[in-house]
């Protein structure tokens, strides 16, 4: 079987409304056209699901698409069946009326694009409708939860190699995952036993995340700034304990924004409720640990700000990811303070102590863990490319410099901190490496806190030595001193910082050292899409999307992206003809909205007039 260029194309406009395919995708297509396996690695928001939706539609059998969340698939459904696709899926939420149905249906060949969670693959009822009809292709979502080395194992994806057996033939079988390392990639080939695949990896960058890390001395009162700046947008906010997040989550109620909350200490009523009106855009703030995550698939999340610093990289890309799947600009925020560390510090510590493994593993574990908050707390502190070091660390390279992290959009200066350094040491020296970093900076600051007093601290020589400089720049020196490998803090309850031997250079020998600062900020946020002229249409155009939306009971992103609207604002269609030259209308979206949103343009044109 044959398909030209040209149609793939025709599908990418017909169903999805867009004209070019992204990295990555149209390889991917190719390959699953021309009748071969595929393993694709692809970051979240890449547009996986297109590299099986658009070959599914131009294969004669029906495709099937294995996926583990349930709610993610019923909005993939959603989504098809609004753009014209017949699909359906099948999984435990269905009732025993609504899954004969569906067999029914499925023996008929009513879909083309069927969704089936891994549970039910050793249906014998599954089985036998599966039987009955062509099967085209076997897509595997989530891939790596095959793998036992990843980190969501579900045991009912080693039933994908048995039921695929069972067929009378065997479909192309694709493989699709957003994070796989090399022992997770060959796990996912050999167990799904895929056939000399065509593999893709495009790299884990998101170029249309803004990476920022802040400082701020009261994150409270930072945070209300940061989400009263982006009151059209819904995001999340994470915090490290259920604690933290109760009084987050007040707080923000209190002040007027419609926030919700999420952790593991809710009954399962109200976590279901909370993430439905997240999802939903009613709650526009969704204050969470990082128990809130696995199963959501709202798009259009235009912020991710994490109030404490998780316990490191891996855990911090996932969570600041979940922003801006829709492929818009979105934010990822980090609000770092010292006292993150030494939370986890202290966590990594206790957890282990606790835990049933011998000493040795435990050991072995707690120095592990402390590396990568090590790593972790770089990167909160680094003056380099946040991008790059975070590209860095999965073992990616990048350029230097990406343009698009407050680090590169931030003009430093390089000043002598050799002196500084030098009183920091012998501060440090002088009350015998007892302290940790906030006591060290007391005392260089000349505070006059009760616990200093109760130690005799001011009448230490080294007390206000940098009385000049605030608590925040004495910790950007310290901090240097460590990621540098002058001084070391013991980990445990009561860290201590300690001078390495290496700090001698410094005190004795005349080592200089220079630290780079921020001058000033050039990066300004802008709202939605850079350009405010059109706002006033953006913001009917959401409207009118919200009243479509609430009335067929979807989430909003499932009748128009953020992206297409802006498009729409930006072209201002007139006609049918052009509104289906805007990203995202096809034909089947065209017929279902497109009078009521041309309506709405022309309405705003008059006005403007
Ligand atoms: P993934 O599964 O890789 O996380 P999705 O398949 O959900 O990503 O796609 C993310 C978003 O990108 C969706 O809103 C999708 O419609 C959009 N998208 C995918 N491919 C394209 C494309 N070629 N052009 C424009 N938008 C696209
Ligand atoms: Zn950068």
């Amino acid at each position: 079987m044959q398909i030209g260029k040209s149609e793939k194309y025709n599908v990418l406009k017909k169903y999805f409304g867009y004209t070019a395919f992204r990295r990555g995708q149209e390889e991917m297509i190719d390959a699953v056209l021309s009748g071969r396996d595929v393993l694709g690695v692809m970051p979240t928001g890449a547009g996986k699901s297109l590299c099986y939706q658009i070959p599914a539609l131009l294969f004669p059998g029906v495709t099937l698409v294995v996926s583990p969340l349930i709610s993610l698939m019923k909005d993939q459904v959603h989504a098809l069946v609004q753009s014209g696709i017949p699909a359906a899926y099948i999984n435990s939420s269905l009732t025993r009326e609504q899954y004969s149905r569906a067999l029914y249906n499925i023996g008929r060949g009513k879909y083309k694009i069927i969704y089936v969670a891994p549970e039910r693959l050793d249906s014998r009822s599954f089985i036998n409708a599966c039987q009955q009809i062509p099967i085209s292709m076997l897509a595997v979502d989530e891939a790596h939860c095959v793998s036992q080395w990843g980190q969501d194992f579900r045991p009912h994806y080693l039933e994908i190699p048995d039921f695929i057996a069972q067929l009378p033939r065997r479909p192309i079988v694709g493989a699709f995952t957003a994070t796989a390392t090399g022992r997770v990639k060959e796990d996912i080939k050999s167990i799904l036993k895929l056939r000399d695949p065509f593999t893709a990896t495009t790299g884990f960058d998101r170029p249309n995340l803004y990476f920022s890390v802040l400082r701020p001395t009261s994150k409270k009162q930072k945070l209300l700034e940061l989400l009263a700046q982006r009151k059209e947008k819904s995001g999340i906010v994470y915090c490290a304990t259920r604690k933290n997040v109760e009084e987050v989550c007040d707080l923000l109620n209190a002040h007027g924004f419609a926030a919700t909350r999420y952790h593991a200490g809710l009954l399962d009523e109200e976590r279901k409720q909370n993430q439905e009106d997240f999802t939903f855009d009613k709650k526009t703030v969704m204050v969470a640990t990082n128990a809130f995550g696995m199963g959501i698939d709202k798009s259009n999340i235009g912020y991710v700000i994490h109030y404490n610093m998780p316990k490191d990289l891996e855990s911090y890309y996932q969570e600041a990811g979940r922003a801006g799947r829709d492929g818009e600009k979105a934010e990822c925020i980090l609000l770092y303070s010292p006292r993150d560390v030494r939370l986890h510090d202290f966590l990594i510590h206790n957890a282990k102590e606790q835990s049933d493994l011998t000493p040795e593993q435990q050991a072995d574990a707690i120095r592990k863990e402390g590396e990568r908050l090590k790593k972790m707390t770089f990167y909160a502190t680094s003056r380099d490319c946040l991008r790059h070091s975070i590209l860095q660390y999965f073992g990616e390279a990048s350029p230097q410099n990406c343009g698009n992290c407050s680090n590169c959009s931030t003009e430093f200066e390089t000043l002598d901190i050799t002196v500084d350094a030098q009183k920091i040491l012998s501060c440090i020296l002088r009350t015998g490496q007892r302290f940790g970093a906030k006591m060290i900076c007391d005392i260089l600051r000349g505070s006059e806190n009760k616990k200093l007093l109760s130690f005799n601290l001011q009448n230490q020589s080294t007390y206000g030595l940098l009385k000049d400089l605030k608590e925040t720049q004495v910790r950007d020196r310290i901090d240097y001193l460590i990621s540098e490998g002058y001084i070391r803090a013991t980990g445990g309850e009561y860290p201590a910082l300690r001078v390495e031997q290496s700090a001698k250079e410094i005190l004795y020998n005349g080592l200089e050292l220079s630290l780079k600062v921020p001058k000033k900020k050039k990066h300004k946020i802008t709202a939605v899409g850079g350009d405010t002229s059109n706002e006033d249409l953006f913001t009917t155009l959401r409207q009118l999307r919200t009243e479509i939306a609430t009335a067929e009971k979807v989430p909003a992103y499932v009748i128009f992206s953020n992206a297409t609207l802006l498009d729409m604002c930006e072209k201002k269609p007139q006609t049918k003809a052009q509104m289906l030259e805007v990203s995202g209308v096809g034909e089947a979206k065209l017929e279902r909205y497109g009078e009521k949103f041309l309506e709405a343009i022309a309405e705003y044109e008059k006005t403007v007039l």
